[in-house]
């Protein structure tokens, strides 16, 4: 088992096991590997990790922002030491290449704890209200025991995400990674008690959609933050509500990209790559329908085949792969399936479409796929695949595309490319999501905001607007003279 961590679950400080828990493998998606083997937190160690969550909470809510920065600004610190030996990690637990997790995702995590450690002293004040001799002022209190809930693609990022804005703002974290990617959060904790945390806040549990429920629904927990599908973040919010915590909802998407005739073909064509493509596809805020003009669609397409073939996919340890396998044969399965339904229902293929040829043995690889002459009512164009495959859809009309782009129930992100600057701006205005993007893609630097707007969720991750989703205001009005009463 080359990737067997202590056990399975870190709680207060140190590592856990409970073998009463279900066992469950950790498969290394460019071979099939089992690589390490865990154990599900029984109910008994959801009990452990929130009690102790709870227990330690306390006495973080009273130290100083600033003692509290500096211990997430160390992690930050080792995080960066340590990117290689983390990278390789979050290779093996999602078959992403080495060439992305080295700049995207232990590093993403640093960047996140600096951001936070470096806000906490200054972002965390109250407000002083004067009320003519009478004052009042507001305190940012922290929320308690927060949960975190993972997705399967950016693990180390998510668990980072949500613990940084979560542990500066005074809280404490019990965090359950998604069942395909169980390794890299528990590096994370074992990091933040090596950086100064006090135990106890920072858990992580392991388990699935059965253990998920246990921390949502629990007493001691107030809030609740997701990042999983639509049909689990309304489950989820649905759980949560029963006990009024709250929740951040970073869900799903099916992102627009609109390429206007004018724009640089190239540079559209690129950001358009980077958001089908760029972790195998497994981002959710991929542009996944790319309404191109119809004025420049044949150039579009031909230049976008060539760079799509051109793609080096294979071992993700290699340097110099591009796309590494998709996270499991399930998921892999359920792409396959969509790209079935796209051929069934007309659309053109342009390239790829199946498992590419170059690579041998289990891996679950699959070609970077682009279909053209979608139409909006195709399956492709109206479900999110979570997979290499982009949909490109023709368009004349500006009024036509804007209506069209959002026709979804999804509103997660979208961007725009053109050399207008007033139709960008008009654009990205009439565009419904939650982070946009002109003439870039899926750029998500931890100094602005990021989330979704309609089914996609709400509440906000980075940037000093997650205070807001982690902190509640406690208002206390001063009297400062005598009471006037009419009884
Ligand atoms: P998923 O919804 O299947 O699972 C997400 C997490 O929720 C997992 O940890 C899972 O164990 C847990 N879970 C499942 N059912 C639960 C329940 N009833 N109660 C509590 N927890 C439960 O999603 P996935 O397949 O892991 O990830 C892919 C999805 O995540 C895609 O839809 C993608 O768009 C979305 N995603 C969103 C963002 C974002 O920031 N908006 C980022 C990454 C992924």
């Amino acid at each position: 088992m080359r990737a067997q961590p202590k056990a399975s679950h870190f709680i207060d400080g140190e590592y856990v096991e409970d073998s009463a828990g279900a066992v469950f493998d950790c498969v290394y998606p460019a071979t099939g590997e089992v690589i390490a083997k865990l154990h599900a937190a029984t109910p008994a160690i959801v009990e452990r990790a929130i009690a102790s969550a709870k227990a330690a909470q306390k006495e973080w809510a009273n130290t100083s922002p600033t003692a509290r920065g500096r211990i997430l600004k160390r992690a930050a610190e080792i995080i960066r030491e340590r990117n290689r030996e983390l990278s390789e990690l979050e290779t093996l637990d999602t078959g992403k290449p080495i060439q992305e997790t080295t700049v995207a995702d232990a590093t993403s995590g640093a960047d996140s704890f600096e951001f936070f450690g470096g806000i906490a002293a200054s972002a965390l004040n109250g407000d002083y209200i004067p009320l003519g001799g009478d004052f009042a002022y507001t305190k940012r209190v922290p929320l308690g025991v927060c949960v975190g809930i993972g997705a399967w693609n950016y693990p180390t990022q998510i668990a980072c995400w949500k613990g940084a804005p979560a542990l500066i703002c005074g809280n404490a974290m019990v965090f359950k990674p998604s069942e395909n990617t169980p390794l890299c959060a528990l590096k994370i904790a074992e990091i933040l008690i090596e950086a100064g945390l006090p135990k106890g806040l920072y858990n992580v549990i392991q388990g699935d959609r059965t253990t998920g429920p246990l921390l949502v629904n629990h007493p001691d927990v107030a809030k609740v933050s997701l990042t999983g599908s639509v049909p689990t973040g309304r489950k989820v919010y649905e759980a949560a509500a029963a006990g009024l915590r709250h929740v951040t909802m970073e869900l799903g998407g099916k992102s627009p990209i609109i390429v206007f005739d004018d724009a640089d073909i190239d540079s559209a064509i690129g950001g358009a790559m980077l958001g089908n493509f760029y972790s195998t596809g497994q981002v959710c805020s991929n542009g996944t329908r790319v309404y191109v003009h119809k004025a420049i669609k044949g150039e579009f397409l031909k230049r976008l085949k060539a760079r799509t073939e051109a793609i080096l996919i294979g071992d993700p340890m290699n340097e110099d792969t591009q796309m590494g396998p998709m996270v499991s044969h399930a998921q892999r399965a359920k792409v396959l399936d969509s790209i079935a339904k796209g051929k069934a229902e007309g659309a053109t293929l342009v390239t790829g479409g199946g498992i590419p040829n170059n690579v041998t043995g289990e891996g679950y690889y699959i070609q970077p796929t682009v279909f053209a002459d979608v139409t909006d009512d195709m399956t492709i164009a109206r479900e999110e695949i979570f997979g290499p495959v982009m949909c490109v859809l023709d368009f004349e009309d500006e009024a036509d595309v804007l209506a069209r782009a959002n026709d979804t129930e999804f509103g997660l992100a979208g961007g725009v490319f053109t050399a207008d600057l007033t139709r960008a701006h008009r654009v990205v205005d009439a565009l419904e999501a939650g982070t946009l993007w002109i003439n870039a893609y899926n750029l998500c630097p931890v100094e602005i905001p990021f989330g979704g707007a309609k089914q996609s969720g709400f509440g906000r991750e980075n940037s000093a607007a997650a205070l807001n989703h982690y902190s509640e205001l406690k208002t206390v009005y001063v009297g400062m003279g005598p009471v006037a009463s009419p009884y």
